[in-house]
């Protein structure tokens, strides 16, 4: 089965009883058992409920995996995953993140005596060199937050099976349409659904798909004992987003090469981070491992950062907001917003500078939106 008709089919059958074509919201805490241990495969929702289980068969159709597991939110999907480890255990991690990996990473689990070891991600030698005799896991984001960087997630996942590693993907930016970690030899994929797969910006929720079970079996434990679960209407808004994902991406990615183009030949811009244009140093790469370039794009503005506020409050289509991965298009400021969190001198590493912008790009009509750009840049 294709990918379109999985979106749409896999895991949401007719319900048997009244024929509801569309999964319901199973809004319940409780299942009401006929005897005492018979029950329908559901006692409370925190451990199971049937529209997050429609929504985790789903995804993991997506993601070509097996097992899918649903969060409350993409930061709860990856705490989960990094209770896999235990005190003195360590971490090698692409140095590009979502900010609030960073944090989670070097404000949270170090409390628990976790180790991250940050590497620079283009290159997979840097995950060889920064593995130690504790080393358990590798961590990466690729295209990365916000500076687009690529990682080669083959090279990588032959050093973290060579090792036996875990080697987990957060593929929120590109989404299973673009991109499959797990057929590229990721043993974890963790996703933000509140991004492209819910695609609304109406949810926060989170991912974990994989494929071996045992690993599964234990996520799933910690799922169910730590608590961080989805909601019935939340799992339902995501199971609803995912059914368009595959028409929305080819339209952020179409409107996003344009708007990438136009930005490259602008006076005001000094560079454009997208891995669609051939200016991209990892373009070759993106081509390899991705069907797709997805829909944002970061820039540095031709100014200090008094100009680039302007341009980032002159916009009238692109809101001015945190999130990425809606249907509308939104601007942000990673320097004073998304990274605020990070560490100066891991910022300025990593080039995340007061002038620069990132775009998400919507599926509003291309020409307004470049419309827009043109008259917040003149
Ligand atoms: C937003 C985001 C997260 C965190 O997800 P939440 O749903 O906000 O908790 C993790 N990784 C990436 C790449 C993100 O963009």
């Amino acid at each position: 089965m294709e990918f379109e008709t999985k979106a749409i089919h896999v895991g949401q059958e007719p319900e048997s009883s009244t024929g509801s074509t569309i999964v319901p919201i199973y809004q319940t805490s409780t299942y009401t058992q006929e005897a005492l241990g018979k029950h329908k495969g559901y006692e409370y929702s925190r451990t199971g409920n049937p529209t997050r289980a429609a929504l985790e068969t789903a995804l993991a159709a997506l993601e070509n995996g097996k097992y899918g597991l649903c969060f409350a939110s993409g930061l709860a999907a990856t705490t989960t995953v990094l209770c896999l480890l235990k005190a003195g255990d360590e971490i090698v991690a692409g140095d590009d993140l979502y900010g609030g990996t960073i944090r989670l990473f070097d404000r949270v689990f170090s409390n628990f005596n976790i180790k991250v070891n940050y590497v620079d991600g283009r290159n997979p030698k840097n995950f060889e060199s920064g593995i130690t005799a504790n080393t358990k896991l590798i961590w990466l984001e690729t295209p990365t937050n916000p500076m687009l960087r690529l990682c080669d997630i083959k090279a990588i996942s032959q050093i973290s099976k060579a090792k036996n590693l875990l080697l987990c993907v957060d593929n929120t930016f590109a989404s299973p349409y673009f991109q499959k970690p797990l057929d590229l030899g990721a043993d974890i994929v963790v996703h933000s659904t509140t991004k492209y797969l819910g695609g609304h910006s109406d949810v926060v929720g989170g991912a974990v798909i994989l494929n071996n079970k045992e690993t599964y079996e234990k996520v799933k434990f910690y799922q169910n004992a730590i608590g961080g679960t989805p909601g019935p209407f939340d799992s339902w808004l995501v199971l609803r987003g995912i059914k368009t994902l595959a028409v929305r991406m080819k339209k952020h990615e179409e409107n996003a090469m344009k708007i990438a183009e136009f930005l490259e030949k602008h006076s005001k811009v000094k560079k454009v981070h997208y891995p669609g244009l051939k200016s991209h140093p990892q373009h070759e790469l993106a081509k390899k491992q991705m069907s797709g370039f997805g829909g944002m794009i970061s820039i540095e503005i031709n100014g200090d950062k008094e100009a680039t506020k302007k341009i980032i409050e002159s916009t009238k289509l692109f809101s001015l907001a945190e999130s990425l991965g809606g249907v509308e298009s939104l601007i942000n400021h990673p320097f004073t917003m998304t990274h605020v969190g990070v560490p100066a001198e891991h910022k300025a590493r990593l080039g995340i500078v007061e002038n620069l912008i990132r775009l998400s790009v919507g599926i509003e009509d291309t020409n307004d939106l470049i419309e827009d750009l043109k008259q917040a840049l003149a």
